[in-house]
């Protein structure tokens, strides 16, 4: 594994099993001696093989809480889909003001800065400057996905930061006009999400993250529910900015509900989002926005979650619900002022499944595979280590791979040998040969 990736392998748990290299997305995982191995160039942080790993093999590298300590000033951003993780809490302010209990100095919620994000992508739209149908940047694991393998749509993705980038230029500027000095200021984002992760760390589209920490929703959670259990209704602090508009951004179709974009489509996961990328390729698909989410049920899915997706969108509806008609929020004047919110640099093709930049060889390489292929028994089985037998053939041509590799052709191999074997041991030296014919 690479240094520009946060979805990462504990060696000691692997036992080789190959679960995780038949449902990643992009076939970026093989099994060599019994340990998974994830290429680099492939891996999209979409976190399914986190998710896929009964033996919990697979992780996300996030922060420990313990980082917040190297700030003098520790600021939280939690993205929406942290307000459904716990049964019965309806109000957003309840789990922020948990957060303050449990050591934050500030919060400043994503969903916020996902409205302000909103109003610029509309304007942005309005402006047709990008290519249609505009596809939302939203989702890193998508952005990479079409980096890698819809090159040719790269100039219909939306050139615009992500809600959780903005909250943290917005919560930084803030607290520096306050008085507060930036070297004392750590921001923190909650995140259910392992591309975010890498987004912050390894950011593609702009030079320095303003994000310091990644703790995963999974981290806190442990740590928020014996304050939330004791909190009294007294305690609940007024910290809540967003509207239902922002929060709403966690789920499928949240994005494009807030756009007001009538003629979009939301799309979860990433098999279903290959499946829509190509018709958008293919000129397929009539509409003028384009949702496309990794994990089922979007972010609410997210790898680093502790809640199922289907249950916390549940309780998404709920949370929306008491929001529009009981919610208290505050007001907070940052967020008046512009801050840079497009993409400092443009999107590059990363397409990693050509076999060669040399065409001629390429061609040729195409013309090997196919036929590896074809002497393959195309049954998928996994047990060379690669996804299917079609990226086996491709691991052979490009000399990560042997045709023994596959059981089936080792069998072959062993049974042509004990053939030959018996043949040989049925055959007599001349002198013995000729004593028999006596
Ligand atoms: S799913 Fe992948 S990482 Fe997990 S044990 Fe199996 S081979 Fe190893
Ligand atoms: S859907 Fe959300 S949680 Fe899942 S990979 Fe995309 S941004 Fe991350």
């Amino acid at each position: 594994m690479g240094t520009s990736h946060s979805v990462t392998l504990d060696w000691e748990k692997c036992i080789g099993c190959t679960d995780c290299i038949k449902r990643c997305p992009t076939e970026a995982i093989r099994v060599h001696n019994s340990k998974a191995e994830i290429t680099d160039a492939r891996c999209i942080d979409c976190g399914m093989c986190i998710r896929v790993c009964k033996s919990h093999a697979k992780k996300a590298m996030t922060d420990s809480f313990e980082k917040i300590y190297d700030y003098k000033y520790k600021v939280a951003i939690p993205a929406p889909t942290l307000y459904t993780q716990f049964k019965k809490i309806r109000d957003p302010n309840v789990i922020l003001t948990a957060l303050k209990k449990l050591g934050f100095d500030e919060v400043y919620e994503v969903a916020r800065a996902a409205e302000i994000v909103t109003e610029y992508s509309r304007h942005i739209m309005e402006q047709e400057k990008v290519v249609s149908p505009i596809i939302s940047s939203a989702c890193p694991a998508i952005v990479k996905l079409v980096e890698m393998r819809f090159p040719s749509l790269i100039p219909n993705v939306l050139p615009v930061i992500s809600p959780k980038e903005a909250s943290a230029r917005y919560a930084r500027r803030h607290l520096i006009q306050k008085g507060i000095p930036a070297e004392d200021i750590g921001i923190f984002f909650i995140s259910p999400c392992a591309a975010k992760v890498t987004d912050s760390r390894y950011p593609d589209t702009f030079d320095h993250s303003e994000v310091d920490g990644i703790i995963s929703i999974k981290d806190v959670y442990k740590l928020m529910l014996p304050i939330i259990k004791n909190m009294q209704p007294d305690e609940v602090e007024i910290l809540q900015t967003s509207t239902s508009r922002g929060i709403g951004w966690a789920a499928t179709g949240g994005e494009g509900l807030a756009s007001q974009v009538y003629n979009h489509v939301a799309v979860d996961g990433i098999e279903n989002v290959i499946e829509i990328l190509e018709r958008v390729e293919n000129n397929k698909l009539d509409v003028e926005f384009v949702e496309c989410l990794a994990c089922t049920n979007g972010c609410l899915g997210g790898p680093l979650t502790v809640e199922n997706s289907f249950v916390a969108t549940n309780r998404m509806a709920k949370v929306k619900k008491y929001i529009n008609s009981l919610g208290k929020t505050r007001e907070l004047d940052m967020y008046r002022d512009n801050i840079e919110l497009d993409w400092q640099y443009s999107l590059t093709n990363k397409q990693v499944l050509k076999l060669d930049d040399d065409m001629v060889v390429a061609l040729d390489k195409m013309e090997r595979l196919e036929k590896i292929f074809k002497t393959l028994p195309q049954i998928d089985c996994g047990s060379c280590g690669a996804p299917t037998c079609h990226a086996l053939a491709e691991d052979i041509v490009q000399g990560n791979a042997n045709i023994e590799d596959c059981i089936f052709m080792l069998r072959e191999k062993v049974r042509d040998v004990a053939q030959n074997m018996v043949s040989l041991a049925g055959k007599m030296p001349p002198s013995i040969r000729h004593i028999d014919k006596q």
